[in-house]
């Protein structure tokens, strides 16, 4: 199962990959928005590090620390979008110690669920939506066809790394990036890639 060790591995090592690719998501966003996504996101995540509770804390604790932080700190769409995924995950945890494959999957969809309430993007508007909404299904459908959980979490992060892919093409209807209608075709969305290191962090860390 996945306990709050895993979860706060998670928590870093998505931390750390956004920092990696800070400036590869600021370029992205600088084409097709406002140059700041990889510095926002970074702010955030760097904030919810310092403020992560320590030994003793639950999955929805540090879930909930990680939602805090970025909402205060990172500003932007992507703030509270991100800080709706992390808290609806925290509520979805509940008051469990450890999370089965199943309750991780529910984790993930609720956090899915959360930014589409809160951002009204469906797939195929160029956000991260895109990334994320497949990634939720690939790996709700590999533990339906009793996958563990690391080879569900290794197929979601390849689902997200292909959502966010299929963006480059597309035409953004949400966000800063609608404003340039056509011009924003060609460009990947910066949020789906941000969106994918989450997946791959996940996969990395989980199980
Ligand atoms: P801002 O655009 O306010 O500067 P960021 O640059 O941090 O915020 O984040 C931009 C990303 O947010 C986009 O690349 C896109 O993936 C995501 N995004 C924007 N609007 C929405 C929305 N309504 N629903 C889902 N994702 C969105
Ligand atoms: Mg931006
Ligand atoms: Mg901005």
């Amino acid at each position: 199962g996945v306990d709050a060790g895993r979860v706060r591995a998670f928590i870093r090592r998505f931390a750390q990959l956004v920092a990696e690719h800070k400036d590869e998501l600021t370029a992205l966003d600088a084409a097709i928005g406002d140059a700041d996504h990889g510095t926002n996101l970074d702010r955030g995540l760097q904030a919810a590090l310092e403020r992560l509770p320590g030994e003793g804390a639950s999955p929805a604790d540090l879930l909930k620390a990680v939602a805090m932080a970025l909402i205060a700190k990172v500003g932007g769409a992507s703030g509270p979008l991100y800080g709706t995924a992390f808290l609806r995950a925290a509520t979805a945890a509940g008051g469990k110690a450890v999370l089965e494959p199943t309750d991780v999957a529910a984790l993930f969809r609720a956090a899915l669920a959360g930014i589409q309430e809160r951002g009204k993007a469906a797939v195929g508007e160029k956000t991260m939506i895109d990334a994320l909404a497949p990634a939720v299904e690939a790996l709700e459908a590999a533990l339906g066809r009793g996958a563990d959980l690391a080879e569900a979490l290794a197929e979601a992060a390849r689902a997200a790394r292909e959502g966010s892919d299929r963006t480059i093409p597309l035409v953004a209807t949400k966000g800063r990036a609608s404003y340039l209608g056509e011009r924003s075709r060609g460009h990947r969305d910066p949020g789906s890639l941000s969106a994918a290191l989450m997946m791959q962090a996940a996969a990395e860390t989980l199980a």
